[in-house]
């Protein structure tokens, strides 16, 4: 795996599942850690754990749906670690599922807020302290914004999902200009904690597809992909190694999107 000694990451969702394995692997490799998460023991934990395996790493508690704390966010790491060279822009929520007529205007919003506008905070932050010293900026997406064969009543997620891959290209186009690289990344089904925060409907019972979803989905491993998997591809991508990659998607799905 690249060396990354000594550069600056930020990362959201880092209490959890993806964004966590990804700060730790990052962590081991050298990198100094901004993690960002909602207010949570979680958070806590992850840092706990990379200073006790010799890291280096600080927390900062916020909503990445909420312009002034994204931006505070990126304010504390700076100052905190004196740059950033890496964001990695990761936190999500399924949300609300439900049919398309049942979805209340206020759930697609909030699903909206945290995984787009999320994401679009996060970069439109990192641009002032990446735009004299270029950088890497990866987007964790979903293989659900291209295909939607796996979550019924999941509209506004894949829809949010698909935006950020958008995003991600004409973010890398108008940004190569300054030598910063913004990748989307797709994972596949991967075991993490996000069953938590998804909401399900009564009303998903109305949705009929005559389409049965495969129990054991990837055909590469007959089962989820780990966090740890993820992470590293994520610390490819953070690194120097991977400097002529950018405005691709990445599918990461041991071939779950080729069924
Ligand atoms: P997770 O629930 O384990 O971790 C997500 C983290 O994001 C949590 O710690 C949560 O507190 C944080 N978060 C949620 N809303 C936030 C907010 N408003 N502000 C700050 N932090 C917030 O889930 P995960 O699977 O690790 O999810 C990480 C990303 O991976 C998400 O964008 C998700 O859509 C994507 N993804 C997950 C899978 C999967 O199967 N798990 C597949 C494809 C893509």
């Amino acid at each position: 795996l690249p060396d990354l000694k000594d550069k600056v990451a930020l990362i959201t969702g880092a209490g959890s599942g993806i964004g966590r394995a990804a700060a730790l692997l990052l962590a081991r490799q050298g990198m100094k850690v901004c993690l960002v998460d909602l207010k949570d023991d979680r958070l806590k934990q992850t840092k706990q754990e990379i200073e006790s395996a010799g890291g280096q790493a600080m927390t900062v508690e916020i909503d990445i749906s909420d312009p002034n704390q994204v931006e505070q966010a990126f304010e504390q790491t700076a100052k905190t670690w004196g740059r950033i060279n890496f964001v990695f822009a990761n936190a999500g929520i399924n949300g609300v599922l439900a049919p398309i007529e049942d979805m209340k205007s206020e759930d697609w919003d909030r699903t909206l807020s945290v995984n787009l506008k999320g994401t679009f905070l996060c970069v439109k932050h990192a641009i002032p302290h990446m735009k004299e010293i270029g950088g890497s900026i990866v987007i964790t997406s979903s293989i659900n914004g291209s295909r939607t064969f796996s979550g019924f009543g999941m509209t506004a997620y894949s829809s949010s999902k698909a935006g950020q891959v958008a995003f991600a290209k004409m973010a890398a186009l108008e940004l190569a200009q300054y030598k910063i690289r913004v990748n989307a990344i797709c994972p596949g089904s991967i075991k993490t904690n996000i069953g938590e925060n998804t909401q399900p409907t009564a009303e998903l019972e109305k949705i009929k597809i005559p389409i049965e979803y495969p129990e054991g989905n990837q055909p590469l491993e007959h089962a989820p992909g780990q966090p740890e998997q993820v992470a590293n591809l994520v610390a490819f991508l953070a690194s120097d190694a991977s400097n002529h990659i950018s405005g691709t998607e990445l599918f990461m799905d041991g071939a779950e999107s080729l069924l």
